[in-house]
């Protein structure tokens, strides 16, 4: 009984005891997983300062892939800006007449014509007489950077983005808008020479860069090919070509060829310089690609070849009448889908069926292209012969965007609007 007595309290100690110890157990039991250290069995170099790294390495072992330590800026961008020549001739340029989109407003510039009208729209407002100093010393708004060439990201193949640009980021390295490849120019009364490449305004002395390696197989002033138009000029031939054809490209207007012919050239080698030789009203670089025969017949529209930049694209499109022939000389209209804004306007290709017509693209057989697009969508809209019809395509980055408008089709836009 003192027995019993004794050892109640003593049996509920050891109960507790157990009891605290089973608690202790099963608390400790689901927590110690988590408790055990992740050993790594290796160090990786790409894992320093790579806290997702040590994730992946705990997740998947050695199988993980190393994922690559970015350096994280510690400084703001500051856009690129065209560095003053120092002349003084040029014409200050107010704030108001800085264009800030430059894909969407005027440059005021003339390209080359023999018989050029003085440009009527969209001149800056300064009552003085513009210089095509003054008006390509305008600051070029922020650029992303160019993709990287060659690119084909379609994944039929059919895009053949092989060139960089001829001239550096942060100069104009885009096509003058109202001459594009095919066009006669805005001025339906004075007609321009139908062009066969597409110009880039920029000061004299801006470097002109191979567009893709190859060698050089003229470099010099006078006449070009029988025609004094080009002033002075660099061809490459490239050790590249397109289909079994070779490819060049031409750099017309120069004020110097910095390369002898006969030279071998990388892509991004400086070649030449900006000039304003030739039959020109203003310093511009004109570029040329041509396939399959070095002659003025055989040239291409460089947009299609040029790589577009970060997060644009190119659409390019055929505007064909009720029978799917080709309609010359068609105003169209790029609108963003998002806004209803106009993006861009051209106008489609001029053929006159004689020997000198541009080319359209042998995969696509387009008659207008629009680069330098955002990714997005956009509404098309051509005016053929009177008749408005649009069509809704997508751009995506580095790609393409193919868009055939003709009368007979439905369109896939929303009803049109007449009273544009
Ligand atoms: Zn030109």
């Amino acid at each position: 009984m003192r027995r019993s007595q004794s050892s109640f309290p003593a049996l509920i100690l050891t109960l507790l005891a157990l009891g605290g110890f089973g608690a202790l157990v099963m608390y400790k039991a689901p927590s110690q997983p988590l408790l055990q250290p992740v050993v790594p069995t290796e160090v990786l170099p790409a894992t320093s300062g790579n806290s997702w790294q040590e994730v992946l390495q705990a997740g998947f072992g050695d199988n993980s892939t190393p994922l690559p330590t970015v350096a994280i800026p510690t400084e703001a961008f500051v856009a690129p800006t065209l560095v003053s020549s120092g002349d003084t001739n040029a014409i200050p340029l107010g704030p108001s007449e800085i264009e800030v989109n430059p894909f969407a407003t005027a440059t005021p510039f003339s390209p080359s014509t023999p018989t050029l009208p003085p440009p009527t729209a969209a001149v800056v407002s300064t009552g003085a007489p513009v210089t095509a100093q003054a008006v390509t010393r305008q600051p070029v708004a922020w650029q992303p950077p160019p993709l990287v060439a060659p690119l084909s990201r379609d994944a039929l193949g059919r895009d053949h983005y092989w060139f960089q640009r001829p001239v550096d980021s942060d100069a104009t390295n885009y096509g003058l808008f109202y001459y594009p490849f095919g066009s006669d120019g805005p001025n339906e009364e004075n007609v321009w020479r139908i062009h066969h490449g597409i110009d880039m305004p920029n000061p004299v002395g801006q470097t002109v860069r191979a567009a893709g390696s190859g060698t050089v197989i003229w470099a010099g002033d006078g006449v070009y090919q029988n025609s004094p138009s080009y002033g002075t000029v660099v061809v490459i031939e490239h050790d590249f070509g397109y289909r079994g054809e070779p490819l060049y490209t031409i750099y017309a207007h120069l004020s110097a060829a910095l390369v002898p012919r006969g030279v071998y050239v990388n892509a991004g080698d400086v070649i030449a310089l900006v000039g304003e030789t030739g039959l020109v009203s203003g310093p511009h670089v004109h570029f040329e690609v041509r396939v399959n025969d070095n002659h003025y017949r055989s040239t291409y529209n460089p947009v299609l070849w040029m790589v577009p930049y970060v997060g644009h694209g190119v659409i390019a499109g055929r505007v064909v009448d009720a029978f799917g022939d080709l309609v010359s000389d068609a105003d169209v209209t790029v609108k963003r889908w998002s806004t209803g804004l106009i993006h861009d306007t051209t106008t489609t290709y001029v053929l006159q069926d004689n020997e000198l017509d541009v080319r359209s693209d042998p995969v696509w057989g387009e008659n207008f292209v629009v680069g330098d697009v955002p990714v997005g969508r956009y509404e098309i809209i051509a005016n053929i012969r009177g008749e408005r019809v649009s069509k809704i395509i997508d751009v995506y980055e580095g790609t393409t965007a193919f868009v055939e408008i003709s009368p007979v089709q439905p369109a896939t836009a929303q009803p049109v609007d007449n009273d544009e």
